[in-house]
């Protein structure tokens, strides 16, 4: 087992050498490149002054470059704090403000960014990396970058010390610093590659972010299972299946919006997708009317994960050789607990099949927020357990089943309603590709439940079919009372549909019922 994320480039250049481990556009870099690259991308951040702990934010989209700069922080003793380059330059200063960076890494594609953060965080410095003349104020990271990359020791970072600072997606609320080690993350990737029977003949394409935890554990268990990793900047449906096609890629791994346009787009582009052996899919509910969708279009299983920044990736998922029960989120990873809390005191634990809210321990959870022990105290107590904000069940045989977020329930006059069971009926429906629900207020009955509803190409169904729909399946207080034709949600960074900022699309046509 390594001690440290640091020894991944070395470990997988020892085994994989010259065999491509990353393909972006037009670029394939071996794992040999992998090692030599953050080799000298170390000693650059060394001479930059960069010693132990020190923080490194990285402010870029996926690339090559992203990969170098990451490792290379780890092998410098850094502590890396990804950000998801569609953060804005305030939200990004104050990530950087609130985990007190040493250094901004920019890439010179967003040269409008470089030119704001330059004077909206004076005392970090700002470095860019790509091949453009840095604006003033600005260092050049490619000019620091010098010699052969002969190998640069990590024989004294330690299993457990903090090497990551991921925010969280913000999805909730403001975005909160989770401290991950090397040994939670390291954890995480092998027991989810286990798990899904990651190996060096796999090929996977995946758009997600690196900088978002689920992107994170796809980068990092490419590199360490010696896949070959074709990654995207940014998710477009029909790129991403023509990529699969020209790869031959045996994994895909995304979020819920991701397959929506991707069966969306499928007629269209028409392309040979039979290469694909497993797909994953986490981050947000996903009706089972959608999953069996994908899994025809694939014409192989979609695994559903759960996971959280606060355990550097994934909670719960399925083994590729276990039982599979579609709406579930599948079991613990190996040497991780699950249970189900009361949600009024965390203290007891609910019988099996009784709803509460899911907590989780082992050696993947957080060491804590950064720089905010009462958050931290909030959410894990003394015996390590993490509360995660989540409503979910668990049946006889431990598979855990996830209702919704607790602080998005919606209460119409005293009868509680989660937004997520709506969702997963109503994108049931055959013309509907992504749905979102959320709380409008009423005078009388304090809140009720609207959709938002982005239809299929060509669609126009009536509102009254897609209520008929709702009627088959809901009890008659959760059927929504306000329905929206959109043409889109609005998500964050990573992907996720943000519902608390529906209200955002609210207009004069929606139907009151
Ligand atoms: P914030 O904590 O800032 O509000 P966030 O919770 O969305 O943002 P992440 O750590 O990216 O930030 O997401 C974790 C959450 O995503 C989980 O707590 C859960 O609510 C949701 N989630 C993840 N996977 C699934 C899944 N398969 N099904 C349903 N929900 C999921
Ligand atoms: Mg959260």
């Amino acid at each position: 087992m390594l001690r440290s994320l640091a020894e991944v480039p070395a470990e997988a250049a020892k085994k994989y050498g010259e065999k491509p481990a990353f393909v972006f556009e037009d670029r394939v870099a071996t794992f040999a490149a992998l090692e030599r690259e953050t080799n000298r991308c170390a000693a650059a951040f060394v001479s930059l002054g960069i010693t132990s702990g020190d923080r490194i934010t990285l402010y870029a989209g996926n690339c090559w470059e992203w990969v170098v700069c990451y490792y290379g922080a780890l092998k410098a003793g850094a502590v890396i704090n990804p950000v998801n380059v569609m953060l804005t330059v305030e939200e990004v200063a104050f990530i950087a403000k609130n985990c007190a960076t040493s250094i901004i890494l920019v890439s010179s594609d967003h040269p409008e960014n470089v030119a704001a953060l330059v004077k909206r965080c004076p005392e970090q410095r700002l470095v860019m990396f790509g091949s453009e003349i840095p604006p003033d104020g600005v260092l050049s990271f490619d000019s620091l970058l010098n010699g052969d990359g002969d190998s640069f020791s990590t024989d004294s970072l330690d299993s457990e010390a903090v090497c990551t600072i991921a925010y969280t997606s913000g999805t909730t609320g403001y975005p909160k610093g989770a401290c991950l080690t090397h040994s939670n993350i390291l954890l995480n990737v092998a027991m989810s590659s286990l798990m899904h029977a990651r190996c060096s003949d796999d090929t996977v394409v995946s758009a997600l972010p690196f900088s978002h935890v689920y992107g994170n554990i796809v980068l990092n268990s490419a590199i360490q299972c010696g896949m070959t990793l074709v990654a995207h900047r940014r998710f477009d449906a029909s790129a991403a299946l023509r990529s699969i096609e020209e790869h031959r890629a045996t994994l895909f791994e995304g979020v819920p919006t991701m397959y929506h346009y991707m069966v969306n787009a499928a007629e269209s582009a028409n392309c040979d997708l039979s290469s694909v052996r497993l797909c994953t899919v986490g981050g947000q509910t996903m009706s089972i009317a959608k999953l069996q969708e994908v899994e025809r279009l694939f014409g192989c299983p979609l695994i559903e994960l759960w996971g959280m920044t606060e355990l550097g990736g994934l909670g719960t998922t399925f083994a590729v050789t276990g039982p599979q029960k579609q709406g579930s989120i599948g079991v613990p990873l190996p040497y991780t607990k699950v249970r189900i809390t009361d949600l009024s005191d965390k203290s007891k634990t609910v019988s099996t099949g009784e709803t509460g809210e899911l907590s989780i321990q082992g050696p993947i959870v957080m060491k804590g927020y950064y720089d905010n022990d009462s958050a931290t105290r909030e959410v894990i107590d003394e015996q390590g357990w993490l509360s995660t904000g989540d409503v979910a069940w668990m049946d006889e045989e431990g598979f855990v089943y996830v209702i919704d977020r607790k602080n998005d329930m919606i209460i119409t006059a005293g009868y509680n309603i989660y937004p997520a069971e709506l969702e997963r009926v109503i994108s049931s429906h055959p013309d509907v590709v992504m749905v979102a629900v959320g709380a409008i207020n009423d005078v009388d009955k304090g809140e009720l439940a609207k959709a938002y509803i982005v239809l299929k190409d060509g669609a126009s169904p009536s509102s009254e079919s897609i209520l008929a729909h709702c009627r088959n399946y809901l009890a008659p207080y959760k059927v929504p009372r306000a329905i929206q034709f959109v043409n889109d949600l609005p998500k964050t960074s990573s992907g996720k549909v943000m519902r608390r900022r529906l209200h955002e699309l609210d207009n004069s046509l929606q139907v009151a019922i």
